[in-house]
């Protein structure tokens, strides 16, 4: 095949329909059918990426292989796919204004009065067929965030019309996904909203060729013939997404509506192989009817908000059907979490996850939360911040050092047993200049992490400033906190544990981004799976 066929996802009457998961979940059954498929999201904020975003704001930052900062609709993708995303996967408007000014500043426009469009509309019709000429995939999806109709989804929308324009028929179509609210005091399922909103897309001149359709309730054939007519699509083209008890439902019910048929024919492209989705629905199966029940505490200061751990809550949800088991992910809000309160807190856990995070608030209680697993030989995995937790905790209270901290929480701190990595030290920009994305960690025989990931290179996704300070390893090594994970190029401590513990390991970096249903995270599993020793104990 040579034509990379598109297929672009807008979205309409309300946001938070989960365009992201659409768009996965097509991807998956194409993917399944054999097509190359990836996943792209434009979306129309101006941060030129959403790093710098505080996590209340858009959920999680998500982090690529080759260290982009993104939105967390990536974290899908990858989930679904088992493919890894990058930077090309991910565009803002902040970035593509950023870039056309630059160009200009350049005097790449010889002059030219540099306008939204051609000039931005160019960009991003540019970075919309990046992926499709690499030549690696078949079909491109592309995900247009924001809702059709506002003010800063325009520039998009205008590059879609031109490009299904460019591409010409049967090589690019347009998805579009609505709601069907219901109405109890009528009892009836309300079609105007989305006959309006396919009305708004047809003023920015583009005709959706498939309706996605979002409803708490099954859409009848009347209604379904309705919304045909009145949108102008084949009655085919009105695809029902009801609400599911879990995301990874959502490609079945696609498949059972015909979504990828459909959208095969209009692209012209033949239906190939059925879909083969043996592990997909062997993982659906066990996450279904699981065996064991086990309590894990999440201890965090964002979780309010479940989007802010959405990558960990997804690692629990792959890592437990592995371990045929539901995992309840209980909230703690480390801010108030002490010394007092915590084993009345911790008294239905049965494993601890202290998770990443910045800046001072709730600190103490993770630390808090590192010693009771500890003393108690509970199963315990830091991540990130969680990790650097972890050094800080056994430092005062077993080395001693009752002055132990980061830099980032006391910069005056007597014992910076965690400190600004020294590249750090000169950086003043916030916006993309962590310590980001696949880092090498050589891991030591004979210990846990080696155990768990039964190989000694592994590569694993960063975004941090700070480290745990050499200076402080052999004394903690002598008491008893091991460094088992180093990356062989800086002598970073990757991964620190603990001997004389069930479990206890705590990470630099992020597993929880590279977890998928294929390929849940081994780190993930095993813990799960101390946790369920735990319990039954
Ligand atoms: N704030 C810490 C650092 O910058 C940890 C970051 C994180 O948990 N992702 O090093």
């Amino acid at each position: 095949m040579n034509q990379t066929k598109y297929i672009f996802v807008t979205g309409g009457v309300t946001s938070s329909l989960g365009k992201g998961i659409i768009a996965a979940s097509l991807a998956k059954l194409l993917q399944a059918r054999g097509y190359r498929t990836t996943i792209q999201k434009f979306d129309p904020y101006l941060n030129v990426d959403p790093g710098t975003l505080n996590p209340y704001e858009h959920g999680e930052c998500y982090v690529t292989d080759d260290g982009a900062e993104t939105d967390l609709d990536l974290g899908h993708y990858e989930r679904f796919l088992n493919v890894p995303t990058s930077q090309a996967n991910n565009v803002t408007t902040g970035r593509i204004y950023l870039s056309v000014i630059e160009k200009e500043r350049r005097g790449e426009f010889l002059g030219k009065t540099v306008q939204v469009v051609p000039h931005i509309t160019n960009e991003i019709k540019d970075r919309m067929q990046l992926l499709g000429k690499s030549g690696d995939y078949d079909i491109v999806i592309t995900e247009i965030g924001g809702t059709v109709g506002d003010i800063e989804s325009l520039p998009y929308i205008e590059s879609v019309r031109q490009l299904v324009w460019d591409l010409g028929e049967n090589n690019a179509i347009v998805i579009h996904l609505t709601l069907i609210p219901y109405l109890a005091a009528a009892g009836e399922l309300k079609t105007k909203p989305t006959q309006h909103s396919v009305k708004t897309l047809m003023e920015s001149g583009i005709k959706a060729d498939i309706l996605v359709c979002r409803t708490e309730h099954e859409l009848s054939q009347e209604l379904r013939s309705k919304l045909a007519l009145f949108c102008n699509v084949k009655k085919e083209a009105v695809i029902q997404s009801i609400d599911a008890s879990t995301i990874y439902e959502v490609p079945n019910l696609m498949l059972e509506e015909g979504l990828d048929i459909v959208a095969l024919k209009k692209l012209d492209l033949p239906k190939k192989a059925a879909p083969d989705l043996k592990t997909w629905n062997t993982f659906l199966k066990r996450l279904k009817s699981p065996k064991h029940t086990v309590n894990i505490g999440l201890i965090g200061k964002y979780v309010e908000m479940q989007d802010c751990y959405k990558s960990i809550l997804e690692a629990f949800i792959h890592s437990g059907a592995a371990n045929e088991t539901k995992v309840n992910v209980v909230s703690i809000h480390s801010e108030y979490i002490d010394e007092e309160n915590i084993a009345e807190k911790f008294k239905d856990i049965d494993a601890i996850l202290v998770a990443p995070g910045f800046g001072e608030r709730g600190i103490e209680g993770k630390i808090a939360a590192v010693r009771y697993a500890r003393e108690n030989k509970m199963p315990f995995f830091g991540i990130c911040l969680g990790m650097q937790m972890s050094v800080i905790e056994y430092s005062r209270n077993v080395l001693g050092l009752s002055e132990a901290n980061s830099t980032e929480m006391n910069d005056q701190t007597s014992h910076p047993v965690v400190n600004l990595m020294e590249e750090q030290k000169n950086v003043t920009d916030k916006g993309g200049t962590m310590r980001l994305g696949a880092w090498k960690c050589e891991i030591k025989p004979n210990t846990l992490a080696y155990q768990i990931y039964g190989e000694t290179t592994i590569f694993e996704r960063h975004r941090h400033r700070y480290e745990y300070n050499s200076a402080y390893v052999a004394d903690l090594e002598k008491a008893g906190l091991k460094a088992s994970g180093v990356n062989p190029d800086t002598g970073l401590v990757e991964i620190v544990e603990i001997e004389e513990h069930p479990f206890f390991i705590g990470v630099q970096y992020h597993p929880e981004y590279k977890s998928t249903v294929a390929n849940p995270h081994p780190l993930f599993v095993n813990f799960v799976a101390a946790a369920v020793k735990a319990r039954k104990k």
